[in-house]
């Protein structure tokens, strides 16, 4: 299978995409989105370039599109927290995973957060330590990133929200 990224559209606003987002990127198909809610499933992007996020930004901005963004990979959610333009005017994250690995024998791990499931945007709490032990050692899974980063993209929608 081509690595190169694939929009299947299970609507007329709600996309799938996966693979890699890169220079030969065609999100064309997003225009019939134009000054519209869209609802994109990114759990399967692996990848982003920085021709693929030109080609993204590019798309959302010319076409004003309103992103709500769901199951975000962990390569995405890089994305979205370096760029904030990344999510477009208003865009919304309603789901992503973060990454973990354990502290002992570096086992990776990811963790699904969903906004008003496990994630309260009032008192949105990402954990740093999982509760549940590596399943390979017994010892602590631990984030990779600093908490901080998540907060900063979820931030968008609850200031847009009040
Ligand atoms: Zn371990």
């Amino acid at each position: 299978m081509s690595k190169s990224v694939r929009l299947d559209w299970k609507s007329t606003n709600s996309v799938v995409i996966s693979g890699e987002l890169d220079e030969s990127s065609d999100l064309s198909s997003l225009d019939r989105c134009a000054s519209q809610i869209c609802y994109v499933d990114f759990a399967k992007v692996s990848r982003v370039n920085s021709t693929g996020l030109k080609t993204w930004l590019q798309t959302i901005t010319k076409n004003k599109i309103q992103l709500v963004l769901r199951e975000c990979s962990v390569s995405i959610v890089e994305q979205f927290a370096m760029v904030p333009q990344f999510l477009g005017k208003n865009g919304i994250v309603e789901s992503f995973f973060a990454p973990y690995h354990c502290i002992s024998c570096f086992h990776e791990d990811q963790k699904r957060y969903q906004v008003g499931q496990n994630l309260d945007l009032d008192h949105p709490h990402i954990e740093v330590e999982l509760k549940d032990p590596c399943p390979e050692c017994g010892d602590v899974l631990e984030l990779e990133q600093a908490p901080e980063l998540y907060l900063s993209f979820l931030h968008v929608r609850s200031s847009q929200a009040s």
